[in-house]
């Protein structure tokens, strides 16, 4: 078993064999033995990858390792802090099944329900906690948990965090910590504020990168659909009319957003539910479960309550807005084509959303594939295709309804805006324009063999 060559525990082995892991992902492969080690480590990899067994199998074997004569109250030997409940509960599922020979025990700590039986469960002692910042800041205040004991701290998805506005939770948690500690830090992107970051918590760490399994550009299908705002909901019910979707994860940008998609949705007889942070944590949970086991079909969800569920066959993600962030595409699209499955993206672009496109594609180093034949097209006229390799124009931080720019509006081009019955026409054709479809036409855009997108290049 290639998983012996670690040096893991018999105890571990023996859960990981369990789980029919047959060999190490890349991130296993490049993490674990400088965990084992004691080393500090910066990993950009994102969920999907297997990073959290890259983490928590060498924290198992080191902390069984030197087992504690329990004596009492065990203390928290190692903390691994993520932004969301939906994430902090996989890891504590992961961490559960590959310690269940080691004898070692941990808990969960995150907002949202009552404190009361997380309170019971650390009061047994737990040598691994699980947790969230906000809720775990509440029980340190109460003086309930106590992490002068932690000997290595993992800070998962550290780019969300820092999104999600936990820097000053993360640095006030920070500071109750042993300055003696192994710490790992994970993040999907590096961005400069994160490195900065990883400056002052890590010493001098080991630095591992990897793409995806199944890197989007390959795995996944990219299929744009011009649609204006008022035509997506009819578009949606559309496409779900169809036999080809068998499940679909739908983002909107806002939770009022996600709300309103699923009532047309059930208006229209179709099985949806809706996950975003104004959701109980109970409701979020058993919409995931219905959609996992198929009684539900569409999934409707903001990014951050999306971010990390682990939905193994999913065979489209439905972008009904566009994300502000270039970034979050790849992410949304990270929770199809997994595991070796095909999976398809399909995105909805109206008129104000066109310079998000142009930067999704910009990362990507890729042009989506337009579907332009559908009884909802926009009636503007596609635009130029978005060259690629060049730098983004729109500062990083931005409204998400930005005014029409230089990039649509150029001298020539205003008309195009108002000019009706275009839409069948390929915005990849040129200023020249020519049907998609028919004698001399295209079905769709470009197809081009492309470098892996920028996020993913080491
Ligand atoms: P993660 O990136 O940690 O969220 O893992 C994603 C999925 O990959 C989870 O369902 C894991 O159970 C699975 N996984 C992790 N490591 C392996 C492996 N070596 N072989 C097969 N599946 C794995």
């Amino acid at each position: 078993m290639p998983f012996r060559k670690f040096g893991l525990s018999p105890e571990i082995l023996r859960a990981v064999q369990a789980m029919n892991y047959v060999n190490p992902t890349p991130i296993q492969d490049q993490a674990i033995p400088h965990v084992l080690e004691g080393e500090d480590l910066l990993g950009s990899a994102q969920t999907g990858t297997g990073k959290t067994a890259a983490f928590a199998l060498p924290i198992l074997h080191r902390l069984g390792a030197e087992e504690r004569a329990a004596r009492g109250r065990k203390p928290i030997r190692s903390l691994v802090l993520t932004p969301t409940r939906e994430l902090a509960m996989q890891i504590a599922e992961s961490f559960a099944a590959y310690g269940r020979h080691t004898g070692l025990r941990h808990a969960l700590v995150y907002g949202g329900v009552s404190q009361r039986p997380q309170e019971e469960a650390l009061r047994k002692g737990v040598d691994i906690l699980v947790a969230t910042p906000g809720r775990l800041l509440d029980l340190m205040g109460q003086r309930l948990i106590d992490l002068s004991a932690v000997e290595i701290f993992v800070l998962d998805e550290a780019d969300r965090m820092l999104d999600m506005g936990f820097i000053l939770d993360i640095r006030r948690i920070i500071e109750k910590l042993p300055v003696r500690r192994q710490t790992l830090m994970f993040s999907a992107t590096l961005p400069p504020d994160i490195v900065r970051l990883a400056d002052t918590i890590l010493r001098a760490p080991v630095r591992v990168a990897v793409a995806p399994e199944s890197a989007p550009a390959e795995a996944v299908e990219h299929l744009l659909y011009y649609v204006e705002k008022p035509g997506k909901v009819d578009l949606l019910k559309h496409l779900l009319a169809g036999e080809g979707i068998r499940n679909a994860l739908v983002f909107t940008r806002t939770r009022h957003g996600a709300d309103r998609v699923e009532r047309f949705l059930k208006r229209a007889e179709i099985r949806a539910e809706v996950i975003h942070g104004d959701k109980s944590q109970g409701a979020r949970e058993r919409a995931l479960a219905a959609f996992k086991k198929g009684t539900v079909r569409v999934l409707v969800a903001t990014d951050i309550a999306a971010r990390g569920l682990d939905i193994v066959e999913l065979s489209h993600v439905i972008n009904f807005d566009l994300p502000n962030e270039p970034e979050a595409y790849v992410h949304r699209i990270g929770r199809t084509g997994r595991a070796g499955l095909s999976g398809t993206a399909i995105s909805f672009c109206s008129f104000e959303e066109r310079p998000l496109l142009a930067d999704i594609e910009r990362l990507m180093q890729k042009h989506l594939t337009v579907v332009a034949e559908h009884p909802f097209a926009s009636p503007a006229r596609p635009g130029a295709p978005t060259p690629l390799g060049a730098e983004r124009t729109q500062p990083r931080h931005r409204p998400y309804m930005i005014p029409v720019d230089a990039t649509f509006l150029s001298p020539g081009r205003t008309g195009s805006v108002s000019a009706g019955g275009s839409s069948r026409l390929s915005r990849h054709a040129g200023e020249e324009a020519r049907p998609t479809s028919g004698p001399g036409g295209r079905k769709s855009g470009h197809r081009d063999v492309l470098p892996p997108p920028r996020a993913f290049r080491r």
